[in-house]
């Protein structure tokens, strides 16, 4: 910071400034009225150092007067703070840089230099004239350029603007509305709109974009916009033959273009049909906007303000703000830092449809997720266990009629009631976009219950003879078909795959085409459950104890005996019967109800169990 000396009527005034090369673009000094040090000032006017020209002394009550020496030097622009101070005390602005960076004439000898330069040469002349009073170093908040750090400097140019900030209230309105997914990204457009401190600046000095529609009357500079049947028109290559007003015939084309959000921000209207189709609001406002916490600033945001403007109502009614994906540091995937995974070598190694279900499990709707390989393995490994189930449900069901409900056996009234629940669950997490909820229950239960519990334990039945098959085979048709569809919008690839095999009814069927499985209560079975559960359970603990001694899964066993102290869980246990024994490859099993067996059954204090092998007792 430095500290220079203006003068007024003879005395010298010091005032201390970050940006020494603004001098010449001073037009004015504020200080703050209730300031006893200065406030006599007021109106009277101060030379500047190094530039044979005065400004005017203004009271300015946004003036810090612990800052500095407590005067503020007000340039066009050194700051935002200047812009907000030249618009409200209407002071003339001096246009000091130009769009390459350098000093205009209004610098006087130091035109042409960049600001770097242009600092130091001034504060050089200042040392030497005697006026630099004192330089402290100071740390600084800078706006830069995200792109190339380059501090960015405010200049005053002409811009096409659209009057935002005047709905900011219905804005705040609207998103208090509409829903949010999650809940808390509402406040993130609403801080977003109420802290806005300017308009929306349509017009962008590039050269490919929208063109913006206009042209300026050469000799009295009047604006000529296109009239709609002249639509689409670039004026940078079309001129139009009109007489203006003052008599001009020749018209210079608007040469920027338009801020590429100017047309993103009409997406919901143009999706619905507008402006041609006659029917466009059957499909406004979009049901959901799914969209990034990155853009929810201009996307999220001008949508609302465009179509506010042009329909008075809201865009959409609800919007869905996914988190970033992240490298597996944690920080942002970024070329530089080389912490990045390129979308087409998770494709090639896992495949397209375990890269979804990762990003669609790796965190709770709205937060960032750290990319990790595991997570893609593991839905890869999913898919194969889907797979295999598949295959397997496909040959087992090769010749199957599908009749209509045959009298279920427990255990597939067992299976079917797990499943109605989940498809309760998944309903209600997709409805809310809780897309992390929705598939890890799916998952889980087509993985950990469904294949590695229900296919197990009615293996025996769909083998055997027609009698037996027809209660495992409608039920195996059903539950694959709809544990696919809870799947689709996750594994769209696998699933559709599957399904062509298995379900569609024609060429042109598609698994995406069916509906979403709706949860039938009437499947419910909570009796089925709770006693399915127990012969799982059991199932469960013999093949695991029969791993343990190392004896082969579809070795036979000589004897297996189940001891339940609870006269309920004995009664639940005999119904299994034959399911026990005939996937634990048991030749005999016996259930008393009482104390006794070797073995606990986990989850079941009550309930205990022996088996002999063919060598022996354990
Ligand atoms: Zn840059
Ligand atoms: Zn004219």
């Amino acid at each position: 910071m430095y500290t220079v000396a203006f003068s007024v009527e003879g005395e010298d005034l010091l005032i201390a400034t970050t940006r020494p090369e603004y001098i010449p673009a001073c037009v004015a000094i504020g200080v703050h009225p209730d300031d006893d040090r200065f406030n006599h000032l007021i109106g009277k006017n101060a030379r500047l150092p190094l530039f044979d020209r005065t400004v005017p002394i203004i009271a300015n009550d946004e003036v810090d007067q612990e800052f500095g020496t407590g005067t503020m030097m007000i340039c066009t622009y050194g700051d935002k703070a200047d812009v907000f101070a030249v618009a409200r005390h209407k002071l003339p602005v001096i246009k000091l840089i130009d769009g390459k960076g350098q000093m205009t004439k209004a610098a006087g000898d130091y035109q042409g230099m960049g600001i770097e330069e242009a600092r130091e040469a001034i504060v050089s002349d200042l040392e030497k004239a005697g006026l630099l009073k004192e330089i402290e170093n100071l740390s600084q908040e800078v706006g830069i350029c995200w792109r190339c750090d380059t501090p960015i400097e405010v200049v005053a140019t002409d811009q096409w603007f659209m009057r935002t900030m005047s709905l900011t209230d219905d804005v705040v309105r609207t998103a208090k509305e509409i829903q949010w997914f999650p809940d808390w990204m509402r406040s993130r457009i609403i801080d977003w709109a109420t802290g806005l401190d300017w308009d929306w600046v349509l017009s962008r000095q590039r050269v490919f974009a929208t063109p913006i529609p206009v042209w300026y009357c050469k000799k009295c500079g009047k604006i000529r916009i296109a009239k709609p049947e002249e639509l689409p028109v670039d004026p940078r290559v079309t001129t139009i033959e009109d007489t203006c007003e003052c008599g001009g015939t020749r018209w210079d084309p608007e040469t920027d273009v338009l801020d590429t959000w100017f047309d993103s921000s009409l997406t919901c209207a143009i999706h619905a049909g507008w402006p041609e189709r006659e029917d466009w609001r059957n499909l406004f406002p979009a049901s959901i906007h799914p969209s990034g916490q990155d853009i929810i600033r201009t996307w999220a945001y001008y949508l609302m303000v465009r179509h506010l403007a042009l329909f008075g109502e809201t865009a959409y009614d609800s919007v869905l703000i996914n988190g970033m994906v992240l490298g597996s540091d944690g920080r942002a995937m970024s070329k530089s830092k080389g912490n990045f995974v390129a979308t087409p070598e998770a494709f090639e190694k896992y495949g397209a449809d375990a890269s979804r279900m990762w990003a669609a499990t790796g965190g709770s709707t709205g937060t960032d997720i750290p990319f990790r390989w595991a997570d893609v393995e593991y839905g890869w490994r999913f898919m194969r266990k889907l797979w295999n189930a598949c295959r397997f449900a496909s040959m087992r069901l090769e010749d199957y009629e599908p009749t209509p409900e045959a009298d279920l056996e427990l255990l597939d009234r067992w299976i079917l009631s797990k499943l109605e629940k989940v498809i309760k669950t998944a309903t209600e997490e997709q409805e809310y976009c809780r897309f992390m909820n929705a598939v890890d229950a799916t998952r889980n239960f087509v993985w950990h219950i469904f294949c590695d519990h229900y296919l197990e334990a009615a293996k025996h039945r769909l083998y055997g003879e027609a009698s037996d098959q027809a209660s495992a085979q409608w039920t195996l048709q059903y539950a694959v078909k709809r544990m696919l569809q809870l799947l689709a919008p996750t594994m769209p690839h696998l699933t559709e795959e599957i399904y062509s095999h298995m379900y569609a009814e024609g060429e042109s069927d598609s698994i995406h085409l069916s509906m979403w499985p709706q949860a039938d209560e009437a499947l419910v079975d909570e009796e089925a459950e709770r006693a399915g559960d127990i012969i799982i359970a059991v199932i469960r603990d013999i093949r695991r104890e029969k791993n343990r001694q190392g004896i082969p899964l579809n070795a036979e066993l000589e004897e297996v005996s189940i001891y339940a102290v609870d006269p309920q869980e004995a009664t639940d246990l005999t119904l299994g019967i034959e399911d026990i024994a005939a996937t634990t490859k048991a030749e005999n099993v016996d259930i008393h109800e009482g104390e006794g067996g070797e073995l606990e059954v986990e989850g079941y204090a009550g309930i205990r169990f022996s088996m002999s092998s063919r060598t022996g007792d354990i």
